[in-house]
């Protein structure tokens, strides 16, 4: 498992967003995921879809390696940051 210090950024979330899902994180890395998660929408919205994509493949019965399911594709990292940005007030 990779080391994580948690200030819960969005890059942080799209980046252990499968761990998460997984139940791999420790308590104190779920906490600090959810705190950022109750402020960030975007995090949120692209959690439900990532989320709702991963049961999918898991429905049609893809192989089960976590791996290499669902890489977070990193344009979409910075969309996520890009669209913070652009609200923050
Ligand atoms: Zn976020």
């Amino acid at each position: 498992m990779r080391r994580l210090v948690f200030g819960a950024t969005c890059r942080e979330v799209s980046e252990f967003l499968l761990e998460y899902l997984e139940g791999d994180l420790l308590a104190a890395q779920r906490r600090a995921f959810r705190r950022h998660l109750f402020w960030c929408r975007d995090c949120v919205r692209y959690i439900e879809s990532y989320r709702r994509t991963l049961e999918l493949a898991r429905q049609t019965g893809a192989s089960e390696a976590p791996d290499a399911a669902l890489p977070v594709p990193e344009r979409l990292v910075r969309a996520i940051l890009a669209a913070k940005r652009a609200g923050d007030g």
